[in-house]
């Protein structure tokens, strides 16, 4: 039997429903603050990630499914979605115009890093890409607006983690502070040893604990701010705390990419191991100039959708349905209840029906098997009275303004009790009871 592909997984029900809820919560929220959708290209040209994500980062270094197509022109599958968004935009000009531009995207990415949990080949990001606007208000709002999609999600322990990574001046001092403190420490690993000159700034990503404790006593970004970018800085976090953010400051956040300007965030959820960041973000003001854009302001985030259902409490977003099962006895019945599947349907209930003639007894255990709230039987006596019985299968309630919510049966006895119906009226009686109209 032919496998998927390591690090890639199939999501299969009832997970889906999960996945569906989270898309669902995320959309609301970005709705509410101005955000519009986009649906990009899973393949660009492999020199829009070489010249954005930077060579020397592992994802261009060692990480994109890169291939040649047809032609010869090397195409990558998507690693990361602010590349992309940004070139929509600017191809399209939607950079045009006062205020900021709100955009996201949800999909999946492709990295090829050894997969393991929370880590896999084909992942999934919920993206926010805000351009126009260098205020600091705007980095703290797009730092709320995560914050608002997770807190809907009832995630457990999260915690904020941000930093400055001032402009790219600030870097450039702060890099050659760095390299010279590299310089004459033995002992860092070969990628750092490599990173050193490359890259320094990358090295605090590494996760060797020898590396780390060279690196305690490096110097900080933080100390190599300018006074504008400094200022920009407090400006966010005072905007944070005045609306009760608790953050921590993270000195040596810098994040895997290279494009990254000014403020960098990051949400860990305890709970996922080794791989425990949700969501990333950060400004990069300079990435529309290296892509041969006008200078322009951006800021945004990924959710890492995979992680963020690992930490999700297992009870939300299961899907509540409330099915009804029409289990029909001999050929008539069966008849008619194919008719009766669709009038429910056509009012917005979820029904099932059996097609292969099976006992009322496997038809009754199948509708239990699908969580049907109710049973309808359907024999020949019910097709000559156009009377039947509403067999309620579980206990359910009524939420305000919910319609039904089904509840455990306490000790097998049932609130709702077993009621006849006139036939005719079966689609109507059911929608009232089960969606409370
Ligand atoms: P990044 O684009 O690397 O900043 O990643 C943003 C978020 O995507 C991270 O915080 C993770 O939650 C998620 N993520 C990144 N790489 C992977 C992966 N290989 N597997 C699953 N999730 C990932």
């Amino acid at each position: 039997m032919i496998k998927a592909i390591r690090g890639m997984r199939d999501i299969l029900p009832p997970e889906t429903n999960r996945w569906q809820w989270v898309e669902a919560a995320a959309r609301e929220v970005f709705e509410l603050y101005g955000y519009r959708e986009v649906r990009l290209p899973l393949i660009e040209r492999t020199e829009l990630f070489a010249r954005s994500i930077g060579a020397e980062t592992d994802i261009v270094a060692k990480e994109m499914y890169t291939f040649p197509d047809r032609h010869g022109d090397s195409l990558t599958l998507r690693p990361e979605a602010t590349a992309s968004v940004l070139r929509a935009v600017l191809e399209h000009g939607l950079d045009k115009g006062a205020g900021v531009k709100k955009y996201y995207t949800l999909g999946p990415m492709f990295r090829y890093e050894r997969p393991q949990k929370g880590r896999y080949r084909q992942f999934y990001q919920i993206n926010c890409e805000a351009y126009g606007v260098d205020a600091p208000e705007l980095d703290a709002e797009v730092i709320l607006l995560l914050l608002d999609i997770l807190n809907r999600l009832q995630l457990g322990e999260l915690r904020l983690l941000v930093n400055s990574l001032g402009c790219r001046d600030c870097q450039a001092h702060f890099k050659a502070a760095l390299k010279n403190f590299l310089a004459d420490k033995d002992g860092l690993c070969e990628d750092c040893r490599r990173r050193r000159e490359a890259n320094p700034l990358r090295v605090f990503d590494c996760k060797s604990p020898h590396c780390q404790a060279i690196l305690a006593d490096a110097p900080v970004l933080k100390d190599y701010l300018d006074e504008a970018c400094a200022a920009h800085f407090a400006r966010v976090l005072e905007l944070l705390a005045r609306h009760g953010v608790a953050y921590t400051e993270q000195p040596r956040l810098v994040r895997g990419l290279d494009y990254y300007t000014r403020t960098a965030f990051e949400v860990v959820a305890a709970g996922l191991g080794a791989q425990d960041a949700v969501a990333g973000g950060g400004r990069y003001n300079g990435l529309s100039r290296e892509l041969g854009g006008p200078e322009l302001p951006a800021i945004g985030f990924a959710i890492g959708e995979d992680r963020l259902l690992e930490v999700l409490p297992a009870a939300l977003g299961q899907g509540q349905e409330f099915k009804v099962f029409l289990a029909a006895l001999g050929e008539a019945a069966r008849d008619r209840a194919f008719s009766l599947l669709q009038e429910l349907r056509g009012q917005g209930l979820a029904a099932e029906m059996d097609f292969e003639g099976r006992s009322l007894k496997a038809q009754m255990s199948l509708a239990d098997r699908l969580g049907a709230a109710y049973v309808v039987i359907l024999g020949d006596r019910e097709l000559e009275t156009g009377v039947a019985n509403l067999r309620p299968m579980r206990d359910f309630a009524y939420i305000q303004g919910e319609g039904v919510r089904l509840t455990e049966v306490a000790g097998g006895r049932m609130a709702v009790q077993q009621e006849e119906v006139p036939l005719d009226k079966l689609p109507e009686v059911l929608a009232q009871r089960l969606l409370g109209r």
